[in-house]
């Protein structure tokens, strides 16, 4: 069974993620989480995990999406979503965004901070973005002592040196479709331990496509894990099994729970 430990499919419409999760499970794709954007997504993935067994969330604010500094409002209204609902996992999507035209860095450094905060006390790891930031997201993590919650640096593209930056902080790395077009990350790939290795789609709706059955899906999980056991030579059902095991390590004490889900599939 493989885990994709990162989606947006809560953009889908209800009829849509019916279908996009039947053809996940032809995939063997047994669990999927759901990572929030915003107060209103972070909602809306834990109202999906309780509709579907195989579905988990992860509540935060994007460092895109934020329209000022997370406050004692929005602090709470997450605190509140992951406290009681069990299937909140992490705490995701947080992070740096330094690209031309992301919100101001301030405040992007003020939310980060504080929605680390947010995952150490609520014992949760953290699912970090970074772009064009990879410095900057290091030093916070480490200054606000999120190795204490681990956790996964998301949709990796950086060097070997980065990864294992991120790894010595108590982070896995996970890989996306990216890894198919990037020569130079496969050759990451190979110097990484698998231990050390998960999986996402990052996938959301992407009408820029024209053909709907090229749209990034839960179900290319698999593909991915594909790559990854040509890359290092090792048989798909030991990159399955290992790199589903490292999520597990990833959500700690969470484990069991997710296991009685999947029970239920
Ligand atoms: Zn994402």
């Amino acid at each position: 069974m493989l885990v994709d430990c990162h989606t947006h499919i809560d953009q889908f419409t209800d009829e849509e993620i019916c279908q996009v999760l039947d053809r996940a499970k032809l995939a063997d794709v047994g669990a999927i989480v759901i990572a929030g954007t915003t107060i209103q997504s972070s909602q809306r993935a834990v109202k999906l995990s309780e509709e579907f067994p195989q579905i988990f969330a992860g509540v935060g604010i994007h460092p895109m999406d934020l329209e000022g500094p997370v406050g004692e409002t929005e602090y709470k209204e997450l605190d509140g979503l992951a406290r009681f609902n069990e299937k909140v996992l992490v705490v995701s999507e947080i992070g740096l965004d330094f690209k031309e035209g992301m919100p101001d860095r301030a405040i992007q450094y003020q939310a980060f901070r504080e929605q680390i905060r947010l995952a150490r006390d609520l014992h949760l790891p953290i699912v970090f973005h970074s772009r064009e930031a990879h410095d900057e997201t290091l030093r916070i993590l480490k200054e606000e002592m999120a190795y204490d919650v681990g956790g996964i640096m998301h949709y990796f593209q950086a060097d070997l040196r980065m990864a294992f930056r991120a790894i010595d902080l108590g982070f896995s790395i996970s890989l996306a479709r990216p890894l198919f077009r990037l020569p130079e990350l496969q050759v990451v790939v190979s110097e990484l331990p698998l231990e050390k290795l998960v999986i996402e789609t990052d996938s959301a709706p992407q009408p820029f496509k024209s053909k709907r059955q090229n749209w990034t899906e839960p179900r290319h999980t698999r593909e991915i894990a594909e790559l990854i056991s040509k890359i290092k030579s090792v048989p798909f059902e030991e990159v399955a099994d290992i790199t589903t095991r490292n999520f597990f390590k990833v959500i700690g004490y969470k484990k069991c729970l997710l296991e009685k889900y999947l029970r239920c599939i």
